[in-house]
């Protein structure tokens, strides 16, 4: 039968443990909760791109970080460099570690690493999908508007990215997180995500005593490329970190879910020589694609070749280009779409 949510399979989001077989190879996803890689780590995972993969290192739509092309048997060998530079920290809870943050807030790493402790300490929460998402928004609203599980805005919780009446701290989601889980085995669904459950966010939100409120919440645009105080927003072009590119980034980095990298501004100048973005109005900035060939075995066609020929074209229009209807890695809100066809490219403004 059918799940309610429309659902009938579990999730097949790749973990780096879990990887999937993507037509160029094995597809590892490494979960950085609040985007967070240190100097270390980003050797960790160019070094292992190098050798056993692909050399770019893939920019999530969620702040994690992909290496394909894994060559077969592979993926062990990257499961225990990660597991040795502490980025595999769980095993079992390995893909559902969602965890996205404000990139510039100091403020909620220490909410981030609590919860992904919490998380990964709690034996049930690795039942969560590997599509679950939860928020740690600063509370100026960045990263709300992504429509996490499971937030906080500030102190607020939030379930599918509208607020209730309670406030707290990472416990709270770990509660959130299992009032998910027991709503949905009342449900008898697979739902991957909050918001298709039945009624989900008044349901959980009912399971936590609390109720979902139509308070507005602050919206704060993503931050655009340039310097934001001590740190600096750099776009990377199409999501893909070159080898040179990550090696010019020195210190701890954060990833965010837009594509771009929060670093210390003393290590611009060397990042921007390397071909990272740091100018609002580049044109690569704001342009993203999915894999698409020869990655992905479902593309119609190479869209990071054709959106870097639009780019070198001297196309400047911000867009998302999809090889096909899945539409993968899409940003939230109102965007502009290249989606492949059989016969070309087809521009729609979606969102
Ligand atoms: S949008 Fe389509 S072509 Fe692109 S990665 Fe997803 S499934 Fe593949």
């Amino acid at each position: 039968m059918q799940a309610p949510s429309g659902r009938d399979a579990p999730d097949r989001c790749p973990g780096a443990v879990q990887v999937h077989a993507a037509a160029d190879g094995g597809l590892a996803r490494v979960r950085l909760p609040g985007g967070r890689l240190t100097a270390a780590g980003l050797t960790v995972l160019r070094t292992a791109a190098a050798e056993l993969g692909d050399p770019a290192l893939e920019l999530t739509s969620r702040g994690n970080v992909q290496v394909r092309a894994l060559r077969p048997g592979a993926e062990h060998e990257l499961a225990a460099r990660l597991t040795d530079a502490g980025l595999l920290p769980s095993a079992t809870h390995e893909r559902v570690r969602n965890i996205v943050a404000s990139p510039l807030s100091a403020a909620v790493r220490p909410l981030v690493a609590a919860f992904d402790a919490l998380l990964c300490a709690t034996p049930a929460l690795a039942g969560l999908p590997g599509r679950f998402l939860a928020t740690v928004d600063d509370g100026r609203g960045d990263v709300t508007p992504l429509l996490g599980d499971v937030g906080l805005h500030g102190s607020r919780l939030t379930l599918a990215g509208r607020p209730t009446a309670r406030h707290g701290g990472p416990e709270l989601l770990v509660c959130a997180a299992e009032a998910f889980l027991a709503e949905r085995a009342a449900q008898a669904s697979r739902a991957w995500r909050l918001a298709e459950l039945d009624d989900g966010p008044a349901r959980v939100a009912a399971r936590l005593g609390t109720t979902v409120s139509d308070i507005p919440l602050t919206r704060l645009d993503p931050p655009e490329p340039g310097i934001h105080g001590s740190s600096a927003v750099l776009a990377v072009p199409l999501g893909l970190l070159t080898p040179a590119q990550s090696a010019a980034l020195a210190g701890e980095i954060i990833v965010t879910p837009w594509r771009t990298v929060v670093v210390p501004t003393s290590t611009m100048p060397q990042a921007v020589a390397s071909g990272l973005v740091a100018d609002p109005a580049s044109p690569w900035a704001g342009v993203t694609a999915c894999a698409g060939r020869p990655g992905c075995a479902k593309a119609l066609a190479d869209v990071r070749a054709d959106a870097r020929a639009s780019v070198l074209a001297g196309s400047s229009e911000p867009a998302h280009w999809v090889g096909c209807e899945r539409r993968c890695g899409a940003p939230k809100g109102r965007h502009v779409e290249m989606l492949a066809t059989a016969s070309g490219y087809q521009r729609s403004v979606r969102g």
